[in-house]
């Protein structure tokens, strides 16, 4: 039986398949291989929020499927983050839906918008997810080139205006992953007009919303006038509380998306484990939270400052990012992303992510995930420091 349908046969071959083989065939051979490839938290989730779930999970009240709309009172967390954090009024019964995760919410955004022959616009380089859900549902990406030269947002006027009147969704991720860029309100200001004029839904990944440098705090898309009529937001509890295995995250803001993503949802999934939603609420709202994120910031923007310094002194020109858990640097000429990446393993046994994984636009650039130990990263970027220089 081999009838895949083509959606599947039609997949992009797995990007970091050959340097996933490389790693085991490294470890294998013993080498010491640091990795600094994947974007997930190594410290564990705090304990506050682990004592709630403990508690949680021994109620037999909370063992039956969940309400369709989430908990009430997951809902009422979130909005009440966005009134301290952001500033933004949501209606907890119809502006706020909890997701498996917000992979799950953004993956599935498309099949409420899209139908076939339809564009959606998508950032390059950029989490693959948004790309891969267009042609899930019959449309076709549009690339958005996010450039060093206009700080990593894309350039909105130069769409083309057949393309931007097909449109149904522009995805946009700030702080953003890959390249640890952070949007200005302007910018968002832009983005909604854009969307009001050609009535297309923004749909904003916000995976980092709590992850700012030097004081910097990320800005929800939702702070922008009018956004609520244009855009959705999805947050997710995975990087901001180190709970990526838990899998709870939300979609907020346009009541339309949020309602047709809900009836999307209902007909496939069954919610999230009541438990994990009232760990949800405890992350959320418990006064801890506060001392939590902040030493988060600090370990990470340690790290950041070790990585930036080492690329410094090797000739990198590299300015520390303001968000997120990466670093996005070029390759050495002479080098492809995926050849750079490959050398320095060979050499120095350190993983680096391809530029080119995420994209076409990504091609000439290498990620660094700050998500290992102080001094394993030191270590990494010593290694790298004796084999590579940036000319
Ligand atoms: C990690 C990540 C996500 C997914 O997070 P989950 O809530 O764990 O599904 C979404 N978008 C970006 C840009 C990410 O880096």
């Amino acid at each position: 039986m081999d009838r895949l349908s083509e959606r599947i046969r039609k997949l992009p071959r797995y990007l970091f398949a050959e340097i996933d083989k490389k790693v085991k065939a490294a470890r294998e051979k013993g080498v010491d291989v640091i990795s600094l490839g994947i974007g997930d938290p190594d410290a564990p989730t705090p304990d506050y929020i682990i004592k709630r779930m403990q508690e949680e999970v021994a109620r037999a009240s909370n063992h039956n499927y969940p309400p369709d709309q989430g908990l009430a009172e997951f809902r009422q967390a979130v909005a009440d983050y966005y009134l301290r954090r952001h500033g933004v009024t949501l209606d907890p019964q119809h502006e706020v839906l909890p997701l498996i995760g917000s992979k799950e919410g953004i993956a599935h955004i498309a099949f409420c918008f899209t139908d076939a022959g339809d564009v959606n616009l998508v950032p390059d380089p950029g989490y693959p997810v948004y790309g891969i859900s267009t042609l899930f549902a019959g449309g076709t990406p549009y690339l958005l080139p996010l450039l060093q030269e206009n700080a990593f947002l894309p350039d909105l006027e130069s769409i083309p205006v057949e393309i931007a009147r097909k449109a149904k969704i522009m995805y946009l991720n700030y702080p953003n992953n890959p390249t640890g860029a952070v949007a200005p309100l302007h910018f968002f200001r832009q983005a909604v007009e854009f969307a009001r004029q050609y009535n297309l839904l923004i749909c904003h990944d916000a995976a980092y919303s709590e992850i700012g440098y030097d004081h910097y705090r990320p800005i929800s898309f939702l702070e922008a006038e009018g956004a609520r009529d244009v855009a959705i937001e999805f947050g997710s509890l995975s990087k901001t509380f180190n709970m990526t295995g838990w899998r709870l995250g939300y979609a907020v803001g346009n009541r339309t998306a949020v309602e047709a993503l809900y009836r999307f949802k209902t007909n496939l999934d069954s919610g999230v484990f009541k438990a994990i939603q009232y760990a949800g609420v405890e992350a959320l709202v418990n006064p801890q939270r506060e001392e939590f994120l902040r030493s988060m910031r600090e370990l990470y923007q340690r790290r950041r400052d070790i990585a930036v310094k080492a690329l410094s002194e090797a000739g990198w020109p590299v300015e520390p990012p303001r968000g997120t858990i990466y670093l996005w640097a070029p390759v050495p000429a002479g080098f492809t992303s995926a050849e750079f990446v490959s050398h320095i393993l060979d050499e120095t046994g350190v993983v680096l992510t391809p530029g080119r994984g995420f994209g076409e636009y990504g091609e000439g650039y290498f990620r660094i995930a700050l998500t290992v130990a102080e001094e394993r990263l030191q270590e990494a970027m010593e290694r790298i420091k004796k084999v590579a220089k940036f000319n």
